[in-house]
């Protein structure tokens, strides 16, 4: 059959096609962004205007996973999107549109899954009963619960809510979208009706409000071949009435009328730290090269050490905030944020004010036009950078497009091509600059918000809460209540209705062999006949002789990067702490010539790292793995190879520790503690990280925030009092961690490109002397604490006031070799039970137990870990998920065949995304070349030990490992808690044989 699809627009930006088709028939768009690599992603997206804070948007973003009229099964879709090589699917909804996601390994599953997708987001089943459980519900203990419920509880009072809806409240009146909260207030989600919400989708679900952006490569016509039978189902529905257009066609909200300024108090027991916002608004979204000029003004005021604003107000001795940072949103009007963070609270009201005489002086004496122009650049190379690293940089406008562009699509280029707008604005003299700085930010109306930590806050949304859920229970009475919890179950188990088996096996899986991988070619500083390649050759052409290990992987990139690997193994206890500072400090030191002596201020030093660098950063550890290593990057062009050399080689051993600098530093890294210490999650991870870890010889508990808060005070006063002794003890540290055989390096970027790309280092890195033997690559499984060792018994409920809900994290030992034979099976079994709709999903979840439980497998760390986010009762959530593992684990519970299936599935799509753009895939050849010591071919050969592994060898991982997490002798565990449960939860532990502490989180 022909299909209806038209192509509407075609645009290249910069070597990506984007391609735009449209239905003749029922209005659905597609758009396709071709992208380089083995990942598909795709985000459905519909235009969701709602006027007022039930929520409608969120509430139905989550009815729609729970099954559709052709397939009426809740957990249907996230089961057959494993099949299709996924991780599940998942879905945001932001005040403006809602999108559903998912990312495949390969095409096929993609397309095979598309349709299936389109049928929940279009035809959900809506039941009374998936609004009971996954909305919201009065259970049995006469507590509200539901997911949507309990993750708005977990939202709705933290600081940056609190101010976004103050925010919201104050620049739009009430006939607008934009005022309300479309996740929905936990007092409206308490009388919210599912039909108000199928209402909603009547209006707004439709497909000529629906755009599905794709991404990644795949074939036009199978593409439009695989939305025939979407396309006959849409029409065998009948027409639709007229739809207006959302947002576009609503009355749009006037420009604030008056300047004003509020003060909004936010839950926190510490109460040494807020935040400032100042909020205006911007151009309309179509007025491109205003918001080009407005993000380069941005920009130049926040981006480095230098900027202005960061130099005047954070990079100071006494500094008003720790970050600065301008946020712009793109909705029919641009919204722009101005964000000072963990500003201390006796100067909430002195940051506008400052903000302000900043700008004031620039408006009247301009703009240091060469540093205007180094902004562009540099925002330029960045987005070229994009391009090739992040799906996102193009799906992102595509979706904006589709909410806010002309019907025709004639403006498609418009919002896509940033590269001619950075261009355009690069002309632009200093009196324009001027022009639009007073515009926008001095004479314009704007809304400010001081957020103000309250201890007292805390204590009355706890006392308030205790007495509302005391009057409910009251008034429902112990018969109205038992009715509630049998309806909860009878509701449950109509939601939990299996899904019949044939549906997963009519359902294909598509073969790994079949996906196509980026591939990285891999050559070594000295001759190597492990590396036969043109790589290699291409090196071992270069005549200059390199006495220390360089990795080299060859990608086809336009930038290469640049790391080094320091084995931080030889530090001792005292020196570690000082790790964070090193890290912060690094790139923006002064340097000192060694030749003459000479230094360059710091502030030259960064400004010349502007110029010269795309990225750069520094830090513990390949993302969250190997933190026993410290890590320094730099990104730059590949024209600027040898000075991106050239400056890895003066940042390591020729800064000079400045005590004023180092003073600044510290400072920063101590204000921003407060803010980590309200994130629930976090700090329940930081307690354990102190508990697992060798206080004197690991980097995670070094640099943990629990101990930096302790640390941290005293080098500041230290840096008063006696400079010369921390300043020592960072050239003391940076010495042994610089010394030759503690370091490895990588060079990603298209080598064959580089003439030169041995002598390059020869000429410009300093390191003359190799090491005879290079220090092993530490592994974070050496440096256990006694309990990390041997876990048991041992753990903390930690009380948190600035929490409503918990979170918890229950440890075990683990394997600790990447070639172990249990990991296959270890792994299969968690992705089993901790799937999206699988049974930790199903019970835990859907019982409104958590808002998440997780499960990993971390052999680098060597422990397995069992992870609950945002639970009203961690007790509660904590025997669910035994009682889960424990019936796995005697046989009473059996995985299917199609479950298994699926989790296998769902692991290829976890490894192929691993090397999912040109950075990551050479990232991940020299993670398991040289960190992990295994073969480049390690995750294709990981990938066929998964598909074979038996029921057995899950039995056996399951008695070694995954039991061992949920038995006090063999496990650690930390909850943080709201105040409120505190006791509950550790009586709780205690009775079934923890020995849990009760802590504050200042006393760990
Ligand atoms: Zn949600």
């Amino acid at each position: 059959m022909a299909s209806n699809f038209k192509v509407v627009q075609e645009v290249d930006v910069n070597g990506h096609k984007i391609t735009k088709f449209r239905s003749n028939k029922t209005g659905l768009s597609v758009v396709h962004v071709d992208n380089e690599g083995p990942i598909v992603n795709g985000y459905f997206t519909l235009a969701t205007e709602s006027f007022d804070d039930d929520g409608c948007p969120h509430t139905l973003e989550h009815f729609v996973f729970l099954g559709s009229e052709l397939y009426p099964y809740k957990g249907v879709l996230d089961g057959l999107a494993n099949r299709a090589l996924a991780n599940g699917t998942n879905a945001w909804t932001d005040v403006d549109h809602t999108a559903y996601t998912i990312a495949t390994a390969g095409s096929e599953g993609f397309l095979n899954i598309m349709p299936i997708y389109i049928d929940h987001i279009l035809y959900p089943t809506m039941t009374e009963a998936a609004y009971y459980t996954e909305i919201h519900n009065v259970n049995g203990d006469g507590e509200n619960a539901g997911v949507v419920y309990c993750e708005m509880q977990g939202r709705e009072n933290s600081a940056s809510s609190i101010m976004d809806l103050r925010r919201q409240r104050t620049m739009y009146p009430e006939n607008s979208g934009y005022r309300y909260e479309t996740g929905g207030l936990m007092s409206c989600l308490r009388s919210l009706k599912a039909e108000k919400i199928r209402q909603y989708h009547r209006d707004y679900y439709r497909p000529d409000n629906l755009c599905l952006i794709i991404s990644g490569r795949v074939d036009h016509q199978k593409l439009l071949d695989a939305l025939d039978p979407v396309e006959e189902r849409i029409i065998s529905k009948g027409p639709l009435p007229p739809m207006k257009r959302p947002w576009v066609d609503s009355p749009q909200a006037p420009l604030m009328s008056k300047t004003t300024k509020a003060t909004v108090t936010f839950p926190s027991e510490d109460e040494d730290m807020g935040e400032v916002a100042i909020n205006w608004f911007g151009p309309p979204i179509t007025d491109f090269l205003t918001f080009q000029a407005l993000d380069i003004i941005e920009t130049y005021l926040t981006d480095s050490a230098v900027a202005i604003l960061r130099k005047e107000m954070v990079e100071i001795e006494d500094p008003y905030c720790t970050s600065i940072d301008f946020r712009t949103s793109q909705r029919i009007r641009v919204e722009i944020q101005l964000s000072f963070d963990s500003v201390p609270t006796e100067k909430l009201e002195e940051v506008e004010p400052k903000f302000f005489s900043i700008i004031e002086k620039i408006a009247q004496e301009g703009f240091d036009m060469e540093r205007i122009a180094a902004v562009i650049k540099r925002e330029k190379l960045k987005l070229l950078d994009r391009l090739e690293t992040d799906h996102m940089t193009l799906a992102w406008p595509c979706l904006i497009h589709f909410l806010y562009g002309k019907e025709d699509d004639s403006d498609l280029a418009d919002f896509t091509n940033d590269l001619d707008n950075l261009d355009a604005v690069a002309k632009f003299d200093n009196a324009t600059w001027i022009k639009y700085l007073r515009e926008y930010y001095i004479d314009s109306k704007r809304a400010t918000i001081i957020g103000k930590p309250s201890a007292a806050h805390a204590a009355k949304l706890a006392e308030d809460e205790a007495k509302r859920i005391e009057e409910q229970r009251e008034q429902l009475g112990p018969e109205k209540l038992k009715e509630l919890e049998e309806e909860l179950q009878k509701h449950r188990a109509q939601n939990d209705i299996p899904v019949p088996a044939e549906i997963f096996d009519n359902f294909p899986i598509p073969s790994a062999k079949g996906i196509e991988m980026i591939e990285v070619l891999t050559g070594r500083s000295q001759p190597s006949s492990n590396f036969n390649n043109e790589i290699q050759k291409h090196l071992d052409n270069d005549a200059s002789k390199i006495p220390y290990f360089i990795e080299f992987d060859h990608i086809k990139s336009e930038f290469v990067e640049l790391t080094l690997f320091f084995t931080s193994t030889e530090l001792p206890p005292r020196l570690r702490p000082y790790l964070d500072i090193y890290f912060e400090s690094f790139y923006s030191l002064p340097l000192v010539d060694p030749a003459t002596g000479k230094e360059t201020h710091f502030e030259d030093v960064v400004r010349m790292l502007d110029n010269d660098t795309v990225s750069r950063g520094c830090g513990a550890g390949v993302s969250n793995a190997f933190r026993q290593l410290a890590l320094v990057v730099l990104k730059t062009e590949r024209a600027k190879y040898s000075e991106g050399i050239a400056w890895l080689n003066k940042m390591t051993w020729n800064t000079r520790f400045d005590a004023d600098r180092l003073k600044v530093i510290a400072t920063k890294l101590l204000n921003d503690i407060p803010g980590q210490k309200r994130d629930g999650a976090r700090m329940s991870r930081a307690c354990m990280d102190v508990i697992a870890y060798d206080h004197d010889n690991s980097n995670t508990a070094a640099l943990n925030v629990l101990e930096q808060a302790k640390f941290l005070p005293d080098v500041i006063k230290q840096l008063e009092q006696e400079p010369e002794a921390v300043i020592k003890a960072m050239i003391e540290l940076r010495e042994i961690l610089t010394h030759p055989a503690n370091i490895h390096i990588q060079v990603q970027g298209n080598i064959l490109n580089q003439n030169e790309p041995k002598t390059a280092w020869a000429k410009n890195f300093g390191l003359k002397n190799a090491a005879t033997t290079l220090a092993p690559i530490p592994f974070s499984s050496q440096v256990w604490s006694e309990a990390g060792k041997a876990p048991g018994m041992k753990g903390y409920v930690v009380n948190m006031p600035s929490i409503e809900s918990s979170f918890a994290s229950h440890v075990a030992r683990g394997p600790t070799e990447f070639l172990d034979p249990d990991y296959p099976a270890l792994l299969v079994l968690s992705e089993c039970l901790d799937t999206l709709e699988g049974p930790f999903w199903k019970q835990l979840r859907g019982s409104g137990a958590v808002y998440g439980a997780n499960l990993r497998v971390d052999i680098e760390s060597g422990f397995l870990s069992f992870t609950i986010y945002r639970s009203p009762d961690a007790l509660r959530a904590y025997n669910l998920a035994k009682k889960i593992v424990d019936d796995y684990a005697s046989g009473k519970s059996k995985f299917t065949k199609q479950e298994l299936e699926g989790a296998k599935a769902s692991i290829v799509y976890r490894i192929v995304r691993k090397e999912e753009t040109i950075s990551s895939a050479a990232t991940e050849s020299f993670v398991n070349q040289v960190l992990k010591k295994v073969s480049a071919n390690y995750n294709k050969e990981f990938l066929e030990r998964v598909q074979s592994v038996t029921p057995g060898q899950m039995q056996h991982a399951m008695d070694k490992y995954l039991s061992k997490v949920f038995q006090p002798e063999t496990s650690l565990v930390v909850v943080t808690s709201a105040t409120t449960k505190v006791k509950d939860i550790s009586e709780g532990f205690k009775s079934i044989g923890f020995q849990l502490e009760t802590k504050n989180i200042d006393d760990i």
